[in-house]
């Protein structure tokens, strides 16, 4: 089934793509594997995944070594700084997708130093404003992007953001020409060691409109993979 899901996908992908004038090579489908076992992970491999989303670095630890290094792997969950020590370890971790503070910048920025490599990573936006969320305010950002510059470790490359949860996908689309636009204030300010190509949004339920709205990369789990059984 993974691998008709996978296939479904990234035709809709392309269809989006098409509807929006750009082009399919501008937009990364990410794969959100999180909680779902190896097999599941190979199947969407062979379907020619290779970009892969995790949220929890224990699961990352246990799936990188199983699964073929040409895997880019993204975090694209909250991040605890204590953990941040054991993400470093990885070669093919191609980008950090959480970040919304100064201090797990700083931390990266350490790791970063000692294995001697610069991490990509993506600024997350509350773009909402919704109080469960994690992911810096939107007025706050330019100032966070400001700060976090200055850390040679570490490189900024854009924004990540996840929508609310929404019956239908359209109302988010304010929510993602606001990122966009957010990340077009951002990259005027030409801020050394900071570029805003890339913007993270839209998953299983909008990835199409985050598509129509300027996302560089979406992050696709349950219509993949299915419903995700978080009682195992
Ligand atoms: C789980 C998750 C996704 C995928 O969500 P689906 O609705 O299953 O597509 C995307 N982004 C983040 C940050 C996630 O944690």
């Amino acid at each position: 089934m993974v691998k008709e899901n996978y296939e479904e996908i990234e035709k809709r992908v392309c269809a989006a793509c098409e509807r929006a004038g750009r082009d399919r090579s501008e937009v990364t489908l990410i794969a959100v594997s999180k909680t779902k076992p190896l097999e599941a992970l190979k199947e969407a491999y062979e379907a020619g995944a290779r970009e892969f989303g995790e949220n929890k670095v224990q699961e990352l630890m246990d799936k990188i070594p199983e699964l073929p290094e040409d895997i880019k792997w993204h975090m694209i969950g909250h991040l605890q700084r204590n953990k941040v020590k054991y993400l470093a370890r990885y070669k093919n971790i191609e980008m950090i997708h959480s970040v919304d503070s100064y201090r797990l910048a700083e931390e990266i920025n350490i790791h970063g130093k000692k294995s001697g490599r610069v991490f990509p990573i993506l600024i997350e936006v509350n773009a909402a404003g919704e109080e469960s969320k994690f992911g810096v305010a939107p007025e706050e950002t330019l100032q966070l992007c400001e700060e976090i510059s200055k850390l040679d470790a570490v490189s900024i490359k854009g924004l990540m953001t996840i929508a609310p949860f929404v019956a239908d996908p359209q109302q988010n689309r304010p929510v993602f020409k606001r990122m966009k636009q957010l990340s077009v204030d951002i990259a005027a300010q030409n801020i050394d060691n900071v570029s805003m190509d890339i913007l993270s949004m839209g998953m299983s339920n909008d990835f199409e409109v985050a598509i129509e709205e300027g996302a560089t990369h979406v992050r696709v789990g349950t219509s993949i993979f299915g419903e995700r059984n978080y009682n195992i």
